[in-house]
């Protein structure tokens, strides 16, 4: 058992002070022909630091060998927020994983929880096996130009506008505004996307 904690981060300057997320190791938690590697922001900036780099380390390190200690960490940290990020950097690791965040989102009911992710199929799986999310975890599927999900559930979508290629980007996407702080008190959030609707972020 570790004796350290999960480390909770405050600082991410789109997020704002006031939504916290936990983050984990991209490549090793992505999809493996995830085609946002070379250009992940979360490989540059302040992720790509050694600190932080052993900070999400040391993450996925707990929830491999102390889930349940990781699993308490977020739910201490995620009971005094009204929002919470998963995974500004890394993505779902797996099944058990999945599952705990819906536990999580279960035990925090005024707590509203936002993850993106590539892990279309381990998504799909879990909705196919055990049903929709809670209404307070909105998983919203990340595509990256032609990489688009299979969507069977319809859940929410987040597109890229990309600097110099062009990208399928559907009319109705929410243009991001950029920063999270502000935004989530507007109803427009991606907290906010139900099934069908979408958003789109400027390429880093
Ligand atoms: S649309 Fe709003 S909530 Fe979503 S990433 Fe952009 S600023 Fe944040």
């Amino acid at each position: 058992m570790s004796t350290n904690h999960v480390h909770i981060s405050f600082h991410n300057s789109k997020l704002g002070a006031g939504i916290p997320s936990v983050n984990l190791p991209v490549g090793c938690t992505c999809r493996p022909d995830a085609p946002c590697f070379k250009k992940c922001y979360a490989r540059r900036g302040r992720f790509s630091f050694a600190r932080n780099r052993v900070l999400l380390e040391n993450n996925l390190d707990i929830w491999r060998n102390d889930p349940e200690r990781y699993e308490n960490d977020i739910l201490h940290t995620a009971y005094f927020h009204n929002f919470f990020r998963w995974h500004a950097s890394g993505d779902i690791p797996d099944m058990d994983y999945l599952k705990m965040m819906v536990r999580v989102a279960q035990r925090l009911p005024k707590v509203h929880f936002l993850a993106f992710t590539k892990k279309y199929d381990l998504v799909n799986d879990y909705i196919s096996l055990k049903g929709s999310f809670p209404e307070n975890l909105t998983v919203v599927f990340s595509a990256w130009g032609n990489f688009l999900p299979e969507n069977p559930f319809n859940l929410p979508v987040a597109y890229i506008h990309f600097k110099r290629e062009s990208a399928p980007i559907p009319s109705n996407a929410r243009s991001c505004p950029s920063y999270c702080g502000d935004c989530v008190s507007s109803g427009m959030s991606c907290w906010d996307l139900k099934p069908g609707e979408c958003v789109a972020f400027n390429e880093h």
